[in-house]
């Protein structure tokens, strides 16, 4: 995924450059709003990740543009200030996410990597996490690039999982989605539909696993050491 980092910084744009690469982005830098305003206007980024201190202008206006112009590409604030007024300021403007220098490296990974899964769930079209993808469209699941044959009912399951983004999501709507399938749907319907969904993830390799928060719901989370 290519993401736009605007930054006048030639050493932060190195570390940044060096991070996005080694977190499976790629990586555009320019080190001016105007330069941005050119990047944004010729290619589609999956996001960007803009500094408010631009030699030409403060990284706000370019933001204050893109939305403007109905441009909804996730936008991260990268800032030297960290005031509360600031940072209502930048989300105001339309940014997605703020983050205050200095930063962990891999926190601004982990922060991009959300926003990401954000913008593809709202668009609804592939919901991923971990190495699970499901095509919202084609309702098709796969597990690592393999395509798996989940029946409907588990495939509901898991959307409403993924849609969640590692939040925990209340057993009732997963009672109102398959109840929506079907008129008869038991009362333990959901922890069926779980069950089977949690075996066939395993057995197709998942690296994600869902959990029963007792008494709320479940939570879909990703199992690095598989
Ligand atoms: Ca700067």
């Amino acid at each position: 995924m290519r993401v736009l980092l605007v930054e006048d910084s030639e050493e932060l744009v190195a570390l940044l450059k060096k991070g996005l690469t080694q977190g499976g982005f790629l990586a555009d830098a320019v080190g001016t709003a105007a330069d941005a305003d050119h990047a944004l206007s010729a290619m589609r980024y999956a996001a960007v990740v803009l500094d408010r201190g631009l030699p030409d202008a403060d990284g706000l206006s370019l933001l204050r543009d893109l939305r403007r112009r109905g441009d909804s590409t996730p936008v991260l604030v990268l800032t030297a200030r960290d005031g509360v007024s600031d940072r209502v300021t930048g989300l105001r403007e339309g940014a997605d996410d703020y983050l205050a220098k200095p930063f962990a490296m891999e926190e601004l990974i982990a922060r991009l990597q959300a926003l990401l899964r954000r913008s593809d769930n709202l668009l609804g079209r592939q919901l991923t996490f971990g190495n699970v993808a499901l095509d919202t469209e084609g309702r098709q699941v796969s597990v690592a690039g393999v395509v798996r044959p989940f029946p409907a009912r588990e495939t509901a399951v898991l959307e409403i999982l993924l849609r969640r983004s590692g939040n925990v999501a209340p057993k009732r709507l997963f009672e109102d989605h398959l109840f929506g399938l079907s008129g008869d749907v038991g009362s333990n319907a959901v922890e069926v539909y779980v069950h089977r969904l949690r075996k066939m993830l395993a057995d197709a390799g998942a690296t994600v696993k869902v959990h029963t928060v007792r008494g709320v719901g479940y939570l879909l989370s990703e199992d690095k050491t598989a």
